[in-house]
């Protein structure tokens, strides 16, 4: 379904900035029995409202449609349980949490963030609609509801949190507004909402296009954040820049007037205006770069191939998906793609049909060149890896610009 409105303001000023063709969804991993049939394909445009400077794709493909068996599971990735554990222990100390507290998380996956407030003795929801997700989650004692969130909800715990987390959840949710508004029905009139969503200034300065995809539909920098909390009379109190994910925004959220806002936020808006964030010129070139980045990525595999070298890929990731399709890079340049992940492997990349195996593969078969989808994650990847790159094997880096390390 495609928006003809602004998803946050509800304008209509909204102009397209970047094109991606028609790519699958990103996530949908294909089973052997799925290969011969067709695929669906939905559009991927990028655009700027032109009113609320919201970054957003048109095209919505239902939610239930992707997130109901959901193949990502947040623990496997080490960085992101440690960051998990650091966040959980500093805001128990900041906001002197205890075993009267309740702690709530929307899209919680599989319990990575709460069990460290479980394991201080503290209430925990979590609210996860993958039911396989949910079901890891609970095996773990995270007491978790199978649904999406959004203020209907939250009425049953209306006013109850004294925390509400969602991390790299906003950006997927077609009703921003109703998530939005849900999350000052959750919270105490005290509450802290700590929300982290990928920022939209680090993704063009970095040429990330990667991160586009149609689970993602909102693309946020700190002046479209505030114009949505505003809007549910919840003012945004503090930001920090953070280089998770290839740059992310964690902001807290209070009842408006509860407590001032840190000098960080004004700054930070104030510099984005300096930089154009809410205007087209700053999404102008971007096109054109990922243009070229696409000429020099092709180019840099066919040569390899042309040399006789194997190059497969590294992680099975929906920003992979969205590079090998847009990009029209598959079996002819790579071979496989390896991943850590149970759950992806023996299963195959959409659109480009890719074998997902797991990293025993690298032992046995070492191909001489790893594309990194994951380059988000590439100093973990590249630690795990060691003995792959000891015995002569390479990464390439695709963004900002290819590399080789
Ligand atoms: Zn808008």
């Amino acid at each position: 379904m495609r928006v003809d409105a602004c998803r946050s303001c509800g304008s209509e000023s909204l102009a397209v900035f970047l094109t991606l063709g028609e790519t699958p969804l990103a996530n949908a991993l294909l089973r052997q029995e799925d290969l011969a049939r067709p695929e669906a394909r939905f559009p991927l445009d990028v655009a700027l409202c032109a009113d609320c400077s919201l970054v957003q794709i048109l095209d919505t493909v239902p939610p239930e449609v992707m997130f109901s068996e959901y193949p990502y599971l947040s623990s496997v990735s080490t960085t992101m349980v440690a960051h998990a554990r650091a966040l959980a222990e500093r805001t128990i100390a900041d906001e002197r949490l205890g075993p009267a507290s309740l702690v709530v998380e929307a899209a919680s996956n599989d319990g990575y963030l709460l069990q460290w407030y479980r394991a201080r003795g503290i209430s925990v929801l979590g609210i996860e609609p993958a039911r396989n997700v949910a079901a890891v989650a609970r095996e773990k004692g995270v007491e978790t509801e199978c649904a999406f969130f959004g203020s209907a909800t939250a009425k049953a715990r209306e006013h109850q949190a004294d925390v509400f987390h969602a991390h790299n959840v906003l950006a997927h949710v077609p009703a921003v507004n109703d998530f939005v508004a849900g999350i000052g029905v959750a919270l105490k009139p005290s509450g802290l909402g700590i929300v982290e969503v990928p920022y939209v200034v680090d993704l063009v300065d970095r040429v990330e296009f990667d991160t586009i995809y149609h689970e993602h539909l909102s693309y946020f920098s700190l002046t479209a954040l505030c114009r949505l909390f505003e809007r549910h009379a919840l003012a945004v109190t503090d930001v920090a820049h953070l280089p998770i994910h290839g740059g992310t925004l964690r902001i807290h959220v209070r009842h408006a007037g509860h407590r001032s806002p840190s000098p960080t936020v004004a700054a930070m808006l104030a510099d984005e205006r300096a930089r154009g964030v809410d205007a087209l010129a700053f999404y102008a070139d971007f096109s054109r770069r990922v243009e070229r980045l696409r000429t020099d990525l092709v180019a840099m595999l066919t040569g390899l191939k042309a040399k006789g070298c194997s190059i497969s890929a590294y992680g099975a990731s929906a920003k992979g998906s969205t590079l090998l399709n847009a990009f029209g890079i598959g079996r002819e340049l790579l071979d496989c793609v390896v991943d850590r992940s149970p759950v992806k492997q023996g299963r195959y990349t959409p659109g480009t049909h890719l074998p997902i195996v797991g990293p025993d593969r690298l032992a046995r078969e070492r191909p001489d060149y790893l594309l990194l989808l994951v380059w988000n994650f590439a100093d973990e990847v590249l630690a795990q890896q060691a003995d792959y790159r000891r015995a002569g094997g390479r990464f390439i880096i695709p963004v900002p610009t290819p590399r080789i390390v």
